[in-house]
Formats: structure tokens, sequence, C-alpha cells
């Protein structure tokens, strides 16, 4: 198995498997991530149509025919019309199936309509929106995909390193460091920023998704960065709130508590546990600390080719951790007037505990 269009071969027959075994005669997959995981397809438009009965195929249009034929391990029908899904299921329904399958949380309405107005419809032809079967699949890495984040997550960790300890100057603005984030990143090899880097200082830190602003960053305040990338397809998460200059007893108190809560969602993490039991973990901290009220959103989530995906490691998910599932662990808790701390590595489930992936040091490191 060392060419990766064995593995989409293998992923493509599990979920064959799967379509058979829930009385599909078709499954259109159009989630762009979804399609890339089952095709290798890096493109922006895509559509695969699996038939347990037909086999699989690829549709794409003219723009991406060389592309296509480098990249996609199955078979490739390019097509003129536009939406894709329009060819597609003109040519399943010519077969008269009884089920036809379509991603719930990815079809558009416009396209859904499209199938259900076509007056070619066979009689008693249903559509069946289907859960996140793909999403499910996706939440264990393989080896080379553990490999990957390995590398995103260690690109991500050097960037901060240098845009911190070299680039930052007192008295530069959010935005700035922000920009020297990405820059670092991009310099390491990354497609780009998986997400809006956040840089917040001060009680700005205290809005779990701040937004660079062109305000200086003060001194003897928190300064909080959220921050990760793109590479080859897989992405990184990590936080870590820094102290610029001196702190206050509230302020560092305020991280003791974080740093706690984090290391106590890590140690909860194991191969049977439920997400939830994790997220219960950080939050018992809280809790001791008179604090549960200000940790207001979920202690992490999976990572992989999305940087949000499946499990959300928070109250209710039920989702049973397995080993390769790949997740991040980010409480974090936030004081108005004061500011917000938050600690997230990105985590390996292995087969007796957890390993994390992110190298970057959690002592609370002063600028
Ligand atoms: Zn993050
Ligand atoms: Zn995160």
């Amino acid at each position: 198995l060392s060419k990766p269009s064995d593995v989409n071969t293998i992923r493509r027959s599990l979920l064959l498997a799967k379509i058979h075994e829930e009385g599909l005669d078709t499954l259109f997959v159009t989630d762009r991530v979804n399609v890339r995981y089952l095709t290798g397809y890096t493109g922006s438009n895509g559509l695969l149509a699996l038939s347990p009965e037909h086999g699989v195929l690829f549709y794409t249009d003219s723009r991406y025919t060389e592309q296509a034929a480098r990249e996609v391990s199955c078979k490739v029908r390019i097509v003129r019309t536009r939406p894709l899904i329009a060819t597609a299921f003109r040519e399943a329904i010519r077969r008269k199936p009884r089920k036809i399958g379509f991603e719930k949380s990815s079809l558009s309405w416009a396209e859904f309509n499209l199938m259900q107005a076509s007056k070619k419809m066979p009689l008693g032809c249903e559509l069946v929106a289907v859960d996140p079967w793909v999403e499910l699949m996706r939440m264990i890495k393989t080896p080379e995909e553990i490999e990957q984040i390995r590398l995103a997550v260690e690109l991500t960790s050097s960037a901060f390193e240098t845009a911190l300890f070299q680039r930052f100057k007192p008295g530069m603005c959010e935005r700035d460091l922000a920009a020297e984030i990405d820059h670092q990143q991009r310099k390491l090899g990354a497609e780009g920023p998986a997400f809006e880097t956040i840089v917040a200082s001060g009680p700005h830190s205290a809005l779990p998704h701040a937004r660079p602003r062109g305000e200086k960053i003060a001194a003897n305040q928190l300064l909080l960065i959220d921050m990760g990338a793109s590479r080859d397809g897989y992405t990184s998460d990590m936080t870590r709130t820094l102290a610029v200059g001196k702190l206050d007893q509230v302020q560092k108190k305020l991280y003791r508590a974080v740093w706690e809560a984090q290391q106590a969602a890590l140690d909860a993490i194991r191969p049977g546990v439920r997400a939830r039991e994790v997220d219960a973990a950080a939050r018992a901290v809280f809790a001791r600390h008179g604090m549960e009220k200000e940790f207001p959103h979920s202690t992490g989530h999976g990572l992989g080719m999305e940087v949000h995906e499946a499990p959300r490691v928070g109250k209710g998910d039920k989702t049973i951790l397995r080993a390769g599932m790949v997740i991040t662990v980010e409480p974090g808790a936030y004081q108005r007037g004061l500011g917000g701390v938050r600690i997230e590595d990105t985590v390996l489930v292995t087969l007796n505990g957890c390993r994390v992936l992110t190298p970057t040091p959690k002592e609370l490191m002063i600028l």
C-alpha cells in the first residue's frame, strides 16, 4: 500500500460496502474534502458517483481534464454541463434505481431541487439524505495521514517560534503579527493558514474568536495566538497564550487554571472513552476553581483534512475515542475586561492513551 491511489481504492470499497448495506443503488459524494479523500482530486469542481453494482465514476469539467488524469485513481468523465450533478443524476436514473443517496450536509437546495423536479425520475425512486458516512470514515487516520498532520503541526510550531521570538517587536500591532505568522507558515511550506489567524492582546483576548486589530500589543497583558496551517491537504491547529512583560496574580491564576484543565483533558484521553468525558475532565477543573462560566466553548474537535471535523470534543458528544483519531484539546477561560487564556494542542489517540503532537512548550512564555 505505498501508492496513495491504493488507499483511495480501499476507502472507496469500504464506502461501497456501506452503500450496499444501506440499500442504496447510488451515492453521490459532493463534499469537496470527501471527494479528495476518496479520489485524490484536489480541484474545486468534482463529484463522485458510487454504485455497488455499476462501479465508481468521477465527474469534473474540462478545466480539470489534465489534473484529473494525473490525480484521480478511478474512471473519470469530463462533462460540459453545470452543475455536475445534472449529468451524474441523468446517467444514474437511466438504470431505473430505487434509492439514490446524496450527502445531506453538502448538496445545495438548488441541486436537490434539480433532482427532485426531474421529469425523468423513475416511478417509486427515492432520494435519500445520507448522514456523514465519509466524515465518520475520516475520523480514523492512517499512519500516512498522521504523518501529514504531524508535519503540518511542526510547521506551525516552527512558524510560531520565528514569528514570536525573532520577528515580534514591542509596539507591533495585532494585525502585523498575524501577517508575520501567516508569512512564516508559508515560507515553511504551508499552502496558507488553515483558518484566520487569531492575535488578541489584553482585554481583546477575552473574545474566544477575536479578530486581529490595528491596535498595538500592550505591555503587561496577555497575548493569545491561535494559528494553523494547511499543508498537502492536512491541517494543524495550535493556541498559546503568552505574557507581554509582567503579569499580575489574577492573570497568572487564569493561566494556571487553563493549563491544569488542559492537562486534565489530556490525561482523560484513551481508546474507549467518550469525547464528552474528555470535555468533562477539563470542565471539572474549572468548576474546582469556580470558573465554569468562564469556559464557553467545547474542549476540542477532530482535525485532519479540515481543521474542524468529527468528533466534536464537547458536552454531549458520545463518540467513542479510538486509536488513530486526531483531536485538539483547547480549554480556555475568558474574563471580560481582563483577557482570556487558551492552550491548544493537537493530539493523537494511541492504543493506551494519547500522544501530544504539538512540540511547543506550555510553560508561560514571556515576551
Ligand atoms: Zn485553534
Ligand atoms: Zn481548534
